[in-house]
């Protein structure tokens, strides 16, 4: 199955319903065109335009409640492209269950 975003061949198996919004937790860097309240923004330590997370490393737009995007009519580009059960998305789950699995607190970069 191919994402019509990107192009990329993805699993049809993997859905966001059924997922902790893993994706929501890599860095998102911000394009001219994207139009984020400032509040969820942030400088990253190379001076780029990122979105802000909070203490636990979720992106700050992120619903903790209910895991979703609490600004998807306005989520970033990169957040657009970024397809469900893509080569990324397969990745980064499998990391995100690895590292539960052993018990490894999750940091990230
Ligand atoms: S802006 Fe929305 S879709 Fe993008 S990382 Fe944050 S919560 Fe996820």
């Amino acid at each position: 199955m191919i994402d019509p975003m990107s192009g990329e061949a993805v699993d049809p198996r993997v859905d966001c319903t059924r997922c902790e919004a893993v994706c929501c937790r890599l860095t998102v860097v911000l394009m001219p065109d994207d139009h984020v309240p400032d509040h969820l923004t942030a400088r990253s330590e190379h001076g780029l335009e990122v979105m802000a997370r909070d203490e636990d490393g979720w992106c700050a737009a992120i619903d903790p409640l209910h895991l979703h995007c609490s600004i998807y009519a306005q989520r970033p580009t990169i957040c657009r492209m970024f397809a469900m059960g893509g080569s990324q998305c397969l990745e980064v789950r499998e990391t995100y269950r690895d590292q539960r699995l052993r018990g490894i607190p999750i940091v990230l970069e």
